[in-house]
């Protein structure tokens, strides 16, 4: 089967223990577990409000959808977010009729403070951070820069699970971002099938988040039926044209079960990381490293390099049953987002170099050192030392 680069890993009987409850109940929707997940995750990082939504996609979507309705934004105007991401961020944008603005990464592979000052317009309204490979890169600094320019700032958080700044505070929390949104998908580092959460200080948004999810419907099912005495209650109002975006209590289950593995899962993941990080160091004209601030305890969602030939490299790693993979082709490459070809430099660069390598819990210290090995005999013997930059 050969190393992959993500295969998740669950406590089965856990997720079992909790799907066996949701069936036992007869309660498999939205409500019961999704609310213990709501309630659990509030606590594990100190957002205030926490809505459990069936994939990050829709999480983006809701976010830059409603805080245009809330802050009266134009069709056409300005969203400034990150070339290099997987499409859902930036669909987000376009979705709401808005304008994906491409700024620079900077060398931690999340967006350069300076270039994105620099594509700062009259029509700007907002900021999506993407924290790349959970790494919090120039957050901060990003932070403090909509606040001087009054733009709201999205944080999307897909890989930041368990991230956490040194002093352990969670980022995006404390007034840090207007919205977070996390990815619980299947090869995230808390996998669940398909599910997110969608997370503010805003008390009135995350209302409205709950009622958009639900098709605009006013007041839940499980509310309904569970906070009321008597009969199922079937009145209710329609306040918007919304989705239907709710997670459930079948995934919320299994992210219950998972939870509690996520500080040791990411633990690993940092060990893994290091375990890379001493043999490639070695080899800086020839393996380029992605900087992670020393403030950052990255949940290490991805383990990436950069050489000069990754197409070979992904080929000569294939042939040995290692499988790697390219977070990400930068979004400026795809027809949707052509326009902005030419304009990030240094994220052109990156999407043409860097390779993802094996990153799970399946990964032991011997196939790091394989893996490493085969790295190192390419660029080093088959390519002859040749510089990546
Ligand atoms: C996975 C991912 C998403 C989408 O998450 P889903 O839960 O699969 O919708 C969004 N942004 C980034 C950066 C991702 O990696």
């Amino acid at each position: 089967m050969g190393i992959q680069l993500f295969k998740a890993s669950f406590d089965v009987e856990a997720c079992l223990a909790q799907v066996r409850e949701c069936l036992e109940k007869g309660w498999t929707g939205m409500g019961f577990k999704t609310v213990e997940f709501e309630e659990a995750w509030k606590r594990y990082t100190g957002h205030k409000y926490a809505y459990y939504v069936n994939s990050n996609t829709a999480g983006l979507y809701m976010a830059v959808n409603t805080l245009k309705e809330k802050f009266g934004w134009e069709d056409g105007d300005e969203v400034i977010s990150t070339p290099l991401t997987f499409i859902s961020t930036n669909h987000a944008i376009v979705k709401s009729n808005l304008k994906a603005v491409f700024a620079d990464v900077d060398d931690t592979l999340c967006l350069d403070p300076k270039s994105v000052e620099e594509h700062i317009t009259d029509k700007t309204r907002a900021v999506i951070f993407v924290g790349f490979g959970g790494n919090t890169g120039s957050l901060a600094e990003v932070v403090k820069i909509c606040k001087t320019h009054e733009l709201k700032l999205i944080l999307d958080a897909a890989h930041m699970s368990g991230t956490r700044y040194r002093d352990g505070s969670v980022p995006g929390t404390n007034g840090d971002a207007d919205i977070t949104v996390y990815s619980f998908q299947a090869v995230k580092n808390l996998p669940t099938g398909d599910s997110g959460m969608i997370c503010t200080d805003d008390e009135e948004l995350d209302q409205i988040f709950r009622k958009k999810a639900w098709l605009g419907i006013n007041k839940d099912t499980y509310s309904r039926t569970v906070n009321k005495e008597g009969t199922y209650k079937w009145k209710y109002d329609v306040e918007y044209v919304g989705d239907k975006y709710n997670g459930n209590a079948i995934m919320a289950g299994i992210a219950l079960a998972q939870l509690p593995l996520l500080d040791r899962d990411n633990a690993y993941r940092r060990t893994l990381a290091q375990w890379y990080t001493e043999v490639f160091a070695q080899y800086p004209n020839q393996i380029g490293l992605v900087k992670i601030p020393d403030d950052c305890v990255s949940s290490r969602h991805l383990f990436q390099i950069m050489v000069k030939d990754r197409d070979g490299l992904m080929m000569y790693l294939n042939s040995n049953e290692v499988y790697p993979g390219v977070h990400y082709v930068v979004n400026t490459d795809y027809r949707m987002y052509d326009y902005g070809r030419g304009t990030c430099p240094r994220a052109e660069f990156v999407s043409d170099h860097i390779i993802s390598l094996p990153m799970h819990m399946g990964v032991s210290y011997e196939d790091v050192q394989y893996i490493t090995g085969l790295v190192v005999k390419y660029v080093m013997e088959i390519k002859k030392g040749e510089s990546y930059k």
